[in-house]
């Protein structure tokens, strides 16, 4: 709940109105008009809002921290008008049946309301003098100047005034707030990067905090995008930066992509890293790419007008290697890997950002092991066949914008309820169809044979995808339904 008011706050009566009989904490947060403000004296203060937008936002930032924190119960109000030294200017009162809860959506609403709440604040200083400061930016201005942020960075020949002066005007989607997306992140801002979205819909779990550098023991159960858009913020006031706290998706994608200068695949999951990709070759836009499996990384830049793109890299590889690739959400991993990784991604973000990619590179796949500290630049030949940068055989099919809610891997029984399907079998090399594991009426296909897959797919009607242990088939049947193809599944246990 969000409330303006013009008179002042019961701070009593609104402690009042949030008790609940199965509430065990109330974290309440006061926000007092002080005497002073950037070494000023200050004799009083004016707020005024844009009534009817404050509201909207403010109800919009109340209801997003209660459903980002379950259980939570959130009431803030917003003084308006002319307010005397140690009058109550906001009041934000959050109660739980759990205090940790309580804190973390306290420390949102806070974060939120500084942010985005169009509200600002008339100082009235000694005799007749007054300014206008606005709230979002009132604890940086002239606190930190760019010239002196960026100094030693701005040094370097490469970078200089106008280098700096592009960074500024960037925009920078990075998708995963994980142990890849926090540090690269993290550099981007202190970089400064104009503007920076991070997108992830997850939590944060204790098991994240060994690698995942911008939250604390703290924030555990907070939403990532939140927690490490504020701990960016604060680490880097003079930029912008977005928060998207749920997942990519092929309804949001495209305009999460269009318009960045770059974008950061940070993910650990093989269905977003090809939606991602396809968006943002579509949307002519780079993609800076990094996996992580226990102690070594890769690195890929995509971009999008050069061949050799990652369904080319896709239908090269080895099956093992791309079960390692598809399926590394919750797989062991070193701490400093992702770490070297993440700043990998920031570096080469940046270097497109300023130009400094050295213009004959050929399209590479750079590997780093940390465990033999060795690095290796493996050629990323581009398939001449490649449906998406190549001479496609047929055309992709137009991608529909409809969210899928039929699942994805199918039981017997939801296979059979099915109807008439085409059940392909995916083949390994040297393997051949088993008709004591495939089901009957399959046909069969190599796995690295994503062009006739995608035939099949564009023919409509249902297609079923099995291999043998349902791993890869599944993760095709996810990249299939990311670009728009509804009816595809895959057979759960191969
Ligand atoms: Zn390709």
């Amino acid at each position: 709940m969000f409330e303006l008011t013009g008179q002042p706050i019961d701070s009593t009566a609104l402690r009042a109105r949030l008790a609940r009989p199965d509430a065990g904490a109330c974290v309440v947060f006061e926000g007092w008009v002080r005497n002073h403000h950037a070494g000023k004296p200050v004799s009083r203060l004016e707020y005024e809002a844009f009534d009817e937008l404050a509201r909207f936002e403010g109800e919009a930032i109340t209801s997003e921290a209660e459903q980002e924190h379950p259980g939570c119960t959130v009431l803030c109000v917003h003084r308006t008008g002319s307010l005397g030294i140690g009058e109550l200017a906001v009041w934000i009162g959050v109660v739980s049946p759990h205090r940790h809860a309580a804190f973390l959506a306290c420390r949102q609403v806070i974060e939120e309301i500084k942010r985005r709440l169009p509200v600002w604040k008339k100082e009235h200083h000694s005799g007749n003098l007054a300014e206008w400061v606005n709230c979002t930016t009132e604890s940086v201005a002239g606190r930190l100047a760019p010239e002196n942020y960026y100094a030693r960075q701005a040094s370097l020949p490469e970078v200089g005034a106008a280098g700096q002066a592009r960074l500024a005007e960037a925009s920078v989607l990075v998708v995963g707030a994980g142990g890849l997306g926090c540090p690269a992140a993290l550099y981007l801002a202190t970089s400064g990067v104009g503007r920076l979205t991070l997108a992830d819909a997850g939590k944060v779990e204790v098991s994240n905090l060994h690698r995942q550098i911008l939250f604390t023991a703290d924030d555990v159960g907070a939403a990532k995008a939140t927690v490490a858009a504020a701990r960016l913020r604060a680490q880097n006031p003079l930029v912008k930066i977005e928060a998207h706290a749920s997942d990519v998706t092929p309804a949001n994608v495209r305009a999460l992509v269009t318009g960045r200068t770059a974008v950061l695949d940070c993910t650990d999951n093989f269905a977003t890293r090809f939606l991602l990709h396809d968006a943002c070759r579509s949307a002519g836009v780079p993609l800076v790419s990094a996996a992580v499996y226990r102690f070594e990384g890769e690195l890929n830049v995509f971009r999008p007008d050069a061949p050799g793109c990652l369904h080319c890299l896709w239908s090269g590889r080895a099956p093992g290697e791309l079960e390692a690739v598809a399926n590394c959400a919750g797989a062991p991993v070193f701490g400093p890997a992702v770490g070297v990784l993440g700043v990998l991604q920031a570096a080469e973000t940046l270097k497109l950002i300023l130009d400094l990619v050295p213009p004959r590179n050929p399209p590479a796949t750079r590997l780093v092991n940390l465990l033999d500290l060795s690095t290796q630049a493996i050629e990323r030949p581009a398939d001449p066949a490649c449906p998406v940068c190549g001479n496609p055989v047929s055309a992709p099919p137009q991608r529909t914008d409809l969210p899928d809610s039929a699942p994805v891997v199918l039981t017997a029984e939801q296979l059979a309820a099915l109807g008439p399907v085409r059940i392909v079998a995916l083949l390994e090399p040297g393997e051949t169809l088993d008709a004591s594991t495939a089901p009957a009426a399959a046909m069969a296909l190599p796995m690295g044979d994503l062009v006739s897959v995608r035939e099949l797919a564009a023919q409509g009607g249902p297609l079923v995808l099995t291999c043998r242990h349902g791993l890869r088939s599944a993760a095709l049947a996810r990249l299939f339904r990311a670009e728009g193809f509804r009816r595809i599944y895959s057979l759960g246990g191969g």
